[in-house]
């Protein structure tokens, strides 16, 4: 999502004529996008900030702008540190705020129109449905960014179409929670009629999404997927803890059992789909018997990937008004152990390719004979070819071996 809102920035300030800095020695503003979901984030900003601020000299200051979900909580004492001059929230809306182009329009330069660069990126993200409507007594997010609010439909569409025609081919649609897309809006929109009209953009060759939310995922979706080779059978699904006591201290209205029931709907119509997850470890008051719940959780559904994080105390949240903290020592060694699980297990669910012929999307030319790109579970794969090949196009790859994130074949 960050990404996504770095990337409007960068259009608007290419569009009215400032230039991209080769490096931050060489820039006289410099815009920092930020997260606030976990304090490391924040402390990794705030550390940069104070690394910044020793570029400054007599003659040349920085100007600085803080972005996103940090601003709300953060900018009053950045500023009285002497660490940002300016301040705005996160992007809230597929435009500019005007905020923005206020404090932009006063630096010296601006207007001189140098050319307009067009963004020709072959893989772009757009948010489709902004905040988020739970409070996961864990999580920042709906006291950062906000009630949920669709972006309208034509919006979108158009938007990508715009972006197909700029040479766009892979477009991934982004929310909090993607399944409440349209909830909001008039005319009967919900995620699937957008997944399926996405899918008719002519020149739109592969379709991601994220983020699902296990209790909102549904068939209605599934079928969408089943009718469009366009759309990665990649499946994002965090369950953040594998214990229903957890789970409801989270409030994350699911069990563990209904988590299971819906990986085997998808597996029934896609038994080759890619599913990945987040998983917190040390929340407030887990313990050695809830831990082993999300062990066990994890060894039955052998995710392709997990995203973990050691539990964050975040401001606001009702979580950081529990008291059973678990021990960082333990919060570590629960993290550890569940890595080396998550490797071995992701090694195996690799081999599934191995022996295949996959239809490979192609993304990135490394050499002349050598391609990055993705199968339609949306796994890296690198191929070697004889003949040239261009990214965009879609290859028959046989695969002979495969390491813990990629396959590895040859185009055939
Ligand atoms: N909307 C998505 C995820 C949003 S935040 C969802 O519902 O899953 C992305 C991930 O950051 C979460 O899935 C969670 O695993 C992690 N996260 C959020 N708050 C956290 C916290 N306080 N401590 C540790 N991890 C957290
Ligand atoms: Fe945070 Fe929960 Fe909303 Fe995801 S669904 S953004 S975890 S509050």
């Amino acid at each position: 999502m960050n990404f996504y809102d770095s990337s409007l920035y960068e259009d608007y300030l290419l569009e009215n004529g400032f230039k991209k800095a080769e490096n931050i020695e060489d820039a006289s503003i410099l815009l920092v996008n930020t997260c606030a979901v976990r304090e490391k984030s924040v402390s990794k900003v705030i550390s940069f900030l104070g690394q910044v601020k020793k570029l400054n000299t007599n003659n040349k200051r920085l100007i600085v702008y803080l972005l996103g979900c940090m601003s709300p909580i953060y900018a009053d004492i950045l500023k009285r540190d002497g660490l940002i001059d300016f301040a705005i929230g996160p992007l809230n809306s597929n435009s500019i705020p005007y905020e923005f182009k206020r404090l932009i329009s006063q630096i010296e330069g601006f207007g001189e129109k140098v050319k307009k660069i067009e963004n020709k990126n072959f893989s772009r993200s757009i948010t489709v449905i902004y905040g988020c409507n739970y409070f996961c007594s864990y999580c920042i997010v709906p006291y950062v960014r906000g009630k949920e609010r669709s972006v309208p439909f034509d919006e979108v569409i158009n938007r990508i179409k715009l972006y197909s025609e700029n040479g766009a081919r892979e477009i991934t649609l982004l929310g909090q929670n993607v399944d409440h897309y349209g909830f909001d809006l008039p005319n009967s929109v919900n995620f699937s009629t957008l997944l399926n009209e996405v899918a008719k953009i002519n020149k739109i060759e592969k379709i991601d999404f994220i983020t699902s939310h296990p209790k909102d995922f549904n068939i209605e979706i599934i079928n969408i997927m089943k009718e469009s080779n366009k759309i990665y059978r990649h499946f994002h699904l965090p369950i953040q803890s594998g214990d229903d006591r957890i789970l409801k201290l989270m409030n994350r209205n699911y069990s563990v059992y209904e988590y299971l029931k819906l990986i085997d709907k998808i597996r029934d119509s896609f038994p080759l789909a890619s599913i990945t997850t987040d998983i917190i470890v040390g929340f407030p008051s887990e313990d050695e018997p809830s831990f082993l719940n999300t062990i066990e959780l994890v060894k039955k559904v052998k995710f392709d990937k997990i995203y973990l994080a050691t539990y964050s105390k975040r401001p606001m949240t009702k979580a950081s008004k529990i008291d059973s903290e678990v021990d960082p020592c333990e919060k570590k060694r629960r993290l550890n152990h569940l890595l080396s699980l998550e490797r071995d297990i992701s090694i195996n669910r690799s081999k599934r390719f191995i022996g295949t012929e996959e239809d490979v999307f192609l993304t990135t030319k490394l050499s002349k004979n050598k391609y990055l790109g993705k199968n339609l579970e949306e796994r890296e794969v690198l191929l070697s070819s004889i003949n040239e090949l261009q990214t965009g196009d879609i290859v028959k790859v046989k695969v002979t071996e495969c390491d813990r994130t990629r396959l590895i074949g040859n185009a055939i």
